[in-house]
């Protein structure tokens, strides 16, 4: 049996047992914790993703709509809605589920939400304060990544982090948040020459590519601990990440599973950075004091 895993399903219950409380103090000063997913088109994985996201927002106690739209449907109509959401007092997180279908400019959309209810982290202001190392909203698949490093006593200070994608999603974001904290850092993508001669200095190895499997056990350097961010679907239905968990797991100090690792801790960070959406507004917008009698 392994016993290195790093258990992200069990460190998202814990964070979502914790949350319950903020959201009871927010809902009893009138600013219940409101998140709106958008889906277009009936991708069956995004399909999904977004159910998991509304339903950990109700479990959690917090407001929760998902809004459906046809693939087909004109980009002005889903603009529309997010600028009516923007300005709904109810609502402190917006959410635009990607990929968006050819016909979307996925860059107008992201820009379209308020940037103080852009929990996702993506619209441009909150990646620039990311980069300037003062974050707002943390994209949630990194935040989940650095708070299982941090909930395992990892400090990645001094240490060679290597991350295999470069996307605006997950790879650049973690690179970010691993320089902050320290770490030497390198970003390796599909034109990397020879990935296995980085992969192997990575004290930390983070693969965020979607090909199954493609980080084999001779990749890794021994006693690393390795995040799979990747989700691929097997010819049997099966979920794998990008990581051979069988291989890599003999060599590792610490490993994600797929699933049961990453995949929970985005979902926790999600309603994280909502909540603290709703904690920002009620500290500007304190409730009315009652008259006393
Ligand atoms: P993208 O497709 O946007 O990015 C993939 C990256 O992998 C690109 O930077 C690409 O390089 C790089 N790449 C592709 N082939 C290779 C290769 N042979 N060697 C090295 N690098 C390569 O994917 P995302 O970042 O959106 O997602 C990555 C994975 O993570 C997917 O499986 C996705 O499903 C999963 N995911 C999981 C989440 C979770 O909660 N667990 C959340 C988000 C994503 P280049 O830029 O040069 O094309």
């Amino acid at each position: 049996m392994t016993t290195n895993i790093l258990d992200g399903k069990a460190l998202a219950e814990q964070l979502r047992t914790s949350f319950k409380e903020r959201v009871s103090t927010l809902t009893a000063l009138g600013q219940r914790p409101g998140l709106v997913v958008i889906l277009v088109g009936e991708d069956a994985a995004s399909q999904v993703y977004v159910r998991n996201k509304v339903n950990a927002c109700e479990a959690a106690g917090m407001l929760s709509e998902k809004v459906v739209y046809p693939v087909d449907v004109d980009p002005a109509v889903v603009l529309a809605r997010i600028a009516q959401l923007n300005a709904d007092c109810r609502i402190h997180g917006i959410l635009v589920q990607l990929p968006l279908p050819r016909h979307f400019d996925e860059a107008a959309i992201l820009a379209a939400i308020a940037a103080e209810k852009d929990v996702d982290g993506f619209h441009a202001e909150n990646v620039g304060a990311l980069a300037q190392g003062q974050p707002r909203f943390i994209p949630c698949t990194p935040y989940g990544v650095m708070k299982m490093l941090e909930h395992a006593g990892i400090d990645p200070s001094g240490k060679e982090a290597v991350i295999v994608g470069r996307s605006n999603i997950v790879g650049k974001p973690m690179a970010l948040l691993l320089l902050a904290k320290g770490a030497t850092v390198t970003i390796c993508h599909s034109k990397t020459r020879d990935l296995g001669f980085h992969t192997r200095r990575a004290d930390i190895l983070v693969a965020a590519v979607g090909k199954a499997r493609m980080i084999g056990g001779d990749m890794i350097k021994p006693g690393a601990v390795v995040i799979d961010v990747g989700i691929n679907r097997l010819p049997d239905g099966k979920l794998c990440g990008d990581v051979d968990f069988a291989s890599c797991a003999q060599t590792a100090a610490l490993i994600t599973p797929v699933p049961g690792g990453v995949g929970p801790m985005t979902i926790a960070m999600l309603l994280a950075n909502t909540i603290e959406a709703a904690e920002r507004l009620a500290q500007r917008s304190p409730a009315p004091r009652r008259k006393v009698a």
